[in-house]
């Protein structure tokens, strides 16, 4: 039997968990499906710690009360003071308390096909089950979007640094990680530090380190000229963090080149102690050929004056992130995905966070093409589940609203 709801939550990351939160204060009816904080508990490195602060990494409720702040207070641990990196562990029981607090009648299922159109949609689930939703909130992150670059996926050993969850595996091994962001660095560190014969190849020229977080009770000259937010500090780096709204309307071709290269690669400033000394790290270099050798896998580099050399590495770690294209989508049903207006290869998303699709919505990294790069961190929950959970809430009970951007046009 089919059963009736008014909206489907697809995914219980921050992202989900949040619009949860605010779907429930609404008393607006929802379902939602998903494994709470999948990501964080199975595709990031056992013993990582956040690159955001603690202050900026809370998911959102309607009454900021479920922070992460609060939640180590209640557990008497000291992870969200400012400047103190927050481990994974913590986070993940903070989500997992956050779940139980605001959004325990979660179903841990998959959703294996969406389809429908304005309005009605079908669900079907893992286990056989089907659903039917007036509306749809895609929360689903990054998993689908694993990014691997072409060169590395022959025959040869290699992973992606979201197969990495347990960096003691590679005790003894000679790795090379491919990246120069925060994963890679962090990964290499990881694996240094449990045994493994590290090095880091980027083809950025030089690795970058951001600096110490700013002290919160700086002159008000000094945070005038140089404002800390959400994501980092600067007039930029404010903008992104504060005003997605206002992203919004930049032109498409900005908000495009923004979303991918704002906040770029670089390691943390706690991390850099672990790595600088410790690993040896190849700037410059790209890798243009790869092969398996006796056990080996062979990585051919170009510099960038043209000069070639090669390593030897038991395995590789390609840190190569993540790039959110709808096609990845399996269990979005053909006819539904063709529907959809894009941009860059992901959905365009009215100011509600609605496809062009009507009653089918999509929040986090997905949309950072439209509501700009705080979509790829926990801090743009309270922006993308505020709003939302509000235009469920003023549409509950009728016909979902007729405002998804128009199919040639621009979101509004
Ligand atoms: C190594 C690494 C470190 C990071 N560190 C930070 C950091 O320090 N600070 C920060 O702010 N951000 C960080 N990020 C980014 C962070 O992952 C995202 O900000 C955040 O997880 C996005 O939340 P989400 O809810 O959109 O997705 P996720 O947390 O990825 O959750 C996705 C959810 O969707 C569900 N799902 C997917 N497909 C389906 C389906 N078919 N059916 C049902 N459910 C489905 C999953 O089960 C899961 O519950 C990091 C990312 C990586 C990879």
């Amino acid at each position: 039997m089919t059963e009736a709801v008014d909206v489907a939550i697809v995914g219980a990351g921050p992202y989900g968990l949040s619009v949860a939160a605010h779907l429930r204060a609404a008393r607006v009816d929802f379902r939602q499906f998903g494994i709470p904080m999948n990501q964080w508990r199975a595709a990031m490195p056992r013993g990582m710690f956040l690159k955001s602060q603690g202050f900026a990494s809370n998911l959102s409720d309607p009454r900021g009360a479920h922070t992460l702040a609060s939640f180590c207070r209640m557990t008497d641990r000291r992870y969200a003071d400012y400047g103190l990196p927050v481990p994974l562990d913590v986070f993940v029981a903070y989500g997992d308390w956050f779940a139980s607090e605001l959004a325990d009648d979660l179903d841990p299922t998959l959703v294996t096909n969406l389809a429908g159109r304005d309005g009605e949609f079908e669900l079907s689930l893992a286990d056989g089950r089907a659903v039917s939703a007036r509306r749809v909130v895609l929360a689903i992150g990054v998993e689908h979007f694993v990014h691997m670059p072409s060169i590395l996926r022959g025959d040869v050993p290699v992973s992606h640094s979201s197969e990495l969850a347990d960096p003691t595996s590679f005790a003894g091994l000679r790795i090379a990680v491919i990246g120069a962001g925060q994963s890679a660095l962090e990964s290499a560190a990881l694996l240094h530090e449990h045994g493994a014969d590290v090095q880091i190849i980027a083809r950025s020229p030089a690795v970058l380190w951001n600096g110490p977080p700013l002290l919160p009770d700086r002159a008000l000259w000094q945070r005038l000229r140089e404002p800390e937010a959400g994501l980092g500090s600067g007039w930029g780096t404010w903008f992104y963090s504060r005003q997605p709204a206002l992203f919004r309307h930049l032109p498409e071709q900005v908000r495009v080149h923004r979303a991918r290269t704002a906040l770029g690669p670089a390691g943390a400033s706690w991390l850099r102690s672990r790595v600088e000394g410790k690993i040896p790290v190849r700037t410059g270099q790209s890798v243009v050929t790869v092969r398996a050798a006796g056990g080996d896998v062979r990585l051919g580099l170009m510099g960038r004056g043209g000069e070639r050399t090669e390593v030897s590495a038991d395995h590789v770690i390609a840190a190569t992130g993540y790039r959110p294209d709808l096609q990845r989508l399996a269990f979005l049903d053909d006819a539904l995905r063709q529907r959809l207006r894009t941009v860059d290869r992901t959905a365009a998303v009215d100011a509600g966070y609605q496809t062009s699709v009507r009653g089918l919505y999509m929040i986090g990294p997905a949309v950072a093409p439209v509501f700009g790069p705080v979509m790829r961190f926990v801090y743009g929950t309270g922006h993308a589940a505020g709003t939302v959970a509000r235009r469920l809430a003023a549409t509950a009970g009728s016909p979902a609203r007729s405002t998804a951007p128009s199919a040639a046009g621009t979101p509004r």
